[in-house]
């Protein structure tokens, strides 16, 4: 019989990885903390119609993107494509945004049917941020700041730019629609399958377009400055005065719309050169009708979600040299029956008295020699060994494997834990 693979575009993630995962998700959780947001956690499958009205109809997502299908009932059915709608699905029906602000954090997978390569894949992480209820850029400069120290934790700060638009209000944005209709009409010609369809459901979709071919045509169309309203220009200056004072750096990129229906003014991304064309890590916005199209009542709402895949690439390209690889702390050498058997015992209750330690046992045999292997193998720091003599005298013998200066010693079982409780700290 052939070995089962996994679905392409699905990836195991495995335990050397696992330590990266474990570093990246711990620091998101503890600033989540920090910055008061707590967190939510709802379904990976969602009815299809949710996605349609929140992502949008006209969105690759939505269009080509979505691992849809029927349930038992009839009712269709999506794999979540990204977390915000589910997001305030789950707040609308449990009420929390009418309780007043909500600071919300999620976690976890999403699922797109694109074609796997390099950062884009077709179950990938993603951890984001919400915020509801907060009507001034107060919300987005917030979250920019959160992801700001965030690449400055990780070291990783010079290798990303943050890029940021306004798209305005939705009476700006039709008046820009307008002008973007004019123009791409006048060279409909030029416009390639996809693009030409967008002219008539969804126009301002063109200017994300990834054909090559579009991008002379995309450069050259009207900007979104020229049709933002006054009210909308001097909240994308308060935000970028903001973002001045606390020194973080920011490219304004006009041509930036994002693959989503739901966002309107503030939009950006942050981006690296350093991972080829899948080189947006983090994207997200303010999204202020979208509570309101799935039932609520009109509410602000401001979010990102990073790309957990892609921002684990970008640590490991730059910081090459580092690993977070979890080393064992102490390494149990038991040679014979008895001294097995009372290894596990005292493996139990040297993790009772310092659980911060990573206590492993030898539990396949073999001599002295060849435990003495594996211990140095996985990079442990002390040998406990017993063996027939151990066992006799009921001692037991601490050996230093990481420092040659230090003799091993033999005594009782509590001085050797008092002894690693000085070594070990
Ligand atoms: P892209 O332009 O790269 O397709 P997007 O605009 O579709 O990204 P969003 O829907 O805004 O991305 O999702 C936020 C983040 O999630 C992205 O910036 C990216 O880091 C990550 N992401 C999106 N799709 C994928 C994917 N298929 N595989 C891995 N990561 C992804
Ligand atoms: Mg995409």
């Amino acid at each position: 019989m052939s070995l089962l693979q996994a679905i392409r575009g699905m990836n195991d993630i495995l335990p050397k990885q696992t330590a990266w995962w474990q570093y990246v998700e711990t620091l998101c959780a503890e600033l989540a903390h920090q910055y008061g947001y707590r967190e939510i956690r709802f379904p990976l499958v969602e009815k299809t119609e949710l996605f349609k009205r929140s992502v949008g109809e006209v969105t690759d997502i939505v269009e080509k993107e979505m691992y849809t299908f029927p349930a038992r009932n009839g009712d269709s059915l999506s794999l979540r494509p990204e977390g915000t709608a589910g997001c305030v699905r789950a707040c609308l029906e449990h009420g929390l945004i009418a309780r007043g602000v909500q600071r919300l954090w999620y976690s976890g997978a999403m699922y797109r049917h694109e074609r796997p390569q390099q950062g884009r894949y077709r179950q990938f992480h993603q951890f984001g941020l919400e915020i509801y209820g907060v009507d001034s850029v107060v919300a987005e400069a917030e979250q920019i700041a959160f992801m700001w120290r965030f690449f400055n934790y990780l070291g990783i700060q010079d290798q990303v730019k943050l890029e940021l638009n306004s798209l305005g209000s939705q009476q700006c944005r039709q008046l820009y629609k307008d002008a973007l209709v004019d123009y791409f009409s006048g060279h409909s010609e030029k416009l390639d399958d996809d693009c030409a369809r967008r002219l008539t459901t969804n126009p301002l979709r063109i200017l994300d377009s990834k054909n090559p071919d579009m991008q002379e045509l995309v450069v050259n169309a009207p900007k979104f400055e020229d049709y933002l309203s006054d009210e909308s220009k001097s909240s994308f200056a308060k935000l970028r005065k903001i973002l001045d004072s606390f020194h973080i750096p920011y490219e304004l990129n006009s041509r930036l719309v994002r693959g989503l229906d739901y966002y309107s003014h503030t939009v950006y991304e942050w981006t690296t050169s350093e991972l080829g064309a899948q080189g947006t890590i983090c994207a997200g916005g303010r999204y202020d009708k979208l509570v309101e199209l799935l039932g609520g009542k009109p509410t602000s709402a401001v979010g990102f979600a990073i790309g957990i895949e892609r921002l684990i690439l970008l640590l490991q390209n730059t910081h090459k040299d580092r690993s977070p690889t979890v080393s064992v702390d102490v390494y149990f050498v038991l040679v014979g029956e008895d001294a097995l058997h009372q290894g596990l015992l005292l493996a139990e209750r040297l993790r009772a008295e310092m659980p911060q330690l990573n206590v492993i046992i030898n539990s396949q045999g073999g001599s002295f020699k060849s435990q003495f292997k594996r211990a140095d193998k996985l990079g442990a720091r002390f040998a406990l060994v017993l063996g027939d003599e151990e066992i006799k005298q009921d001692v037991i013998t601490l050996k230093y494997l990481r420092d040659n200066e230090k003799a091993q010693v033999t005594m009782a079982f509590e001085q050797v834990v008092e002894l690693l409780n000085k070594e070990a700290s």
